[in-house]
């Protein structure tokens, strides 16, 4: 039984469009007997301001395959996901979470299915290419994913959240009980079998993109700081470097206050105590840093360890 977890802020554009083609697809699968006829869709409605919700009703009404949850507010893409799995874990064997826009290509999902009934509990899609995002789109997230590799993140490149999970890792994942929410950083801890099919990235089947450079800002640096304690070793070996440089600086001084003739008074002083100290605060608040990275990591209180199987 698949599940289908769509999130959908202002998507009345885009759903009449994709939803039937989800749902003709779910036809096609049960048809070839890849899944079965109880397979169904779950729409999270994000705290639309559109008639996204009168959309979704009215699918609801045409088709019992077409379920909906609708959050308060909005709360962003990442949080009605991961409500949309909530919802569908225990609900079914397998979910499949894509955008409303189809930008990822529905067809990939039998392909994820085959994978899952081959032995995968998590399948990535991976975008083949960005030939349809624009320049600027492109690049600008190929630099967040570099940016978030030195930052200490783990993500799979080129994947979003277009993925295939199992109900053993949807389990799994519901005792992840952090706040910060970053699925494409948690998934890849949760482990167990993964598989990856690539496909080709369209253009938004209808209204426009709801992750301008602003939201994809913030989820990058939400990332980051969700997953990673590493910007605060930056600080700790930045102090580490400048100590360093102040052992040299501290030679040119001496070396100059005792024999060069013409220095200003209490220059010498001035540099050794700028340098220094400057480079004891930084080491400071490179050792406080460790220590809340600690914390930080005891405060998420993620599972330790997961158990896959017992015989
Ligand atoms: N979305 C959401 N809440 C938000 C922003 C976006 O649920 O606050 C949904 C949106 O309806 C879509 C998906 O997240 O199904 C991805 O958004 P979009 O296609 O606009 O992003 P892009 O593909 O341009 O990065
Ligand atoms: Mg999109």
């Amino acid at each position: 039984m698949l599940a289908i977890v769509i999130p959908c802020y202002n998507e009345e554009e885009a759903l009449p469009l994709s939803l039937p083609v989800l749902l003709s697809l779910l036809d096609e699968m049960t048809a070839d007997g890849l899944v079965a006829a109880s397979s169904y869709i779950l729409c999270s409605n994000d705290g639309s301001r559109d008639a996204t919700w009168a959309v979704l009703r009215r699918f609801h009404a045409a088709d019992s395959r077409v379920h909906a949850i609708s959050l308060a507010h909005n709360r962003g893409h990442q949080y009605a996901l991961l409500a949309g799995l909530a919802e569908v874990a225990g609900q079914c064997d397998a979910a499949i979470s894509i955008d409303a826009d189809l930008q990822d290509d529905p067809r990939a999902m039998i392909e994820m299915v085959r994978l899952y009934r081959a032995g995968s509990d998590i399948v990535y899609g991976v975008r083949s290419s960005r030939k349809t995002d624009t320049m600027f789109k492109r690049t600008t997230a190929h630099a967040f994913y570099k940016f978030q590799r030195v930052m200490g993140l783990e993500t799979v490149y080129d994947h979003a959240d277009y993925r295939l999970m199992s109900n053993f890792a949807l389990e799994l994942l519901g005792q992840y009980r952090e706040s910060n929410i970053f699925l494409r950083g948690i998934v890849p801890q949760i482990g167990l079998e993964t598989s990856v099919v690539t496909y080709e990235r369209a253009a938004r089947v209808a209204g426009e993109s709801k992750y301008p450079l602003a939201k994809m800002l913030a989820l990058s640096i939400d990332g980051i700081t969700s997953f990673s304690a590493r910007p605060m070793r930056w600080i700790f070996f930045t102090g580490l470097i400048t100590f360093l440089l102040t052992l040299v600086v501290a030679v040119y001084v001496l070396v100059s206050y005792f024999f060069s003739s013409h220095i200003n008074p209490g220059w010498a002083s001035m540099m050794l105590s700028v340098w220094g100290l400057g480079s004891l605060i930084l080491i400071s608040i490179g050792i406080t840093g460790e220590y809340i990275g600690k914390i930080f990591v005891e405060v998420k209180a993620r599972p330790r360890y997961a158990i896959k199987e017992r015989i």
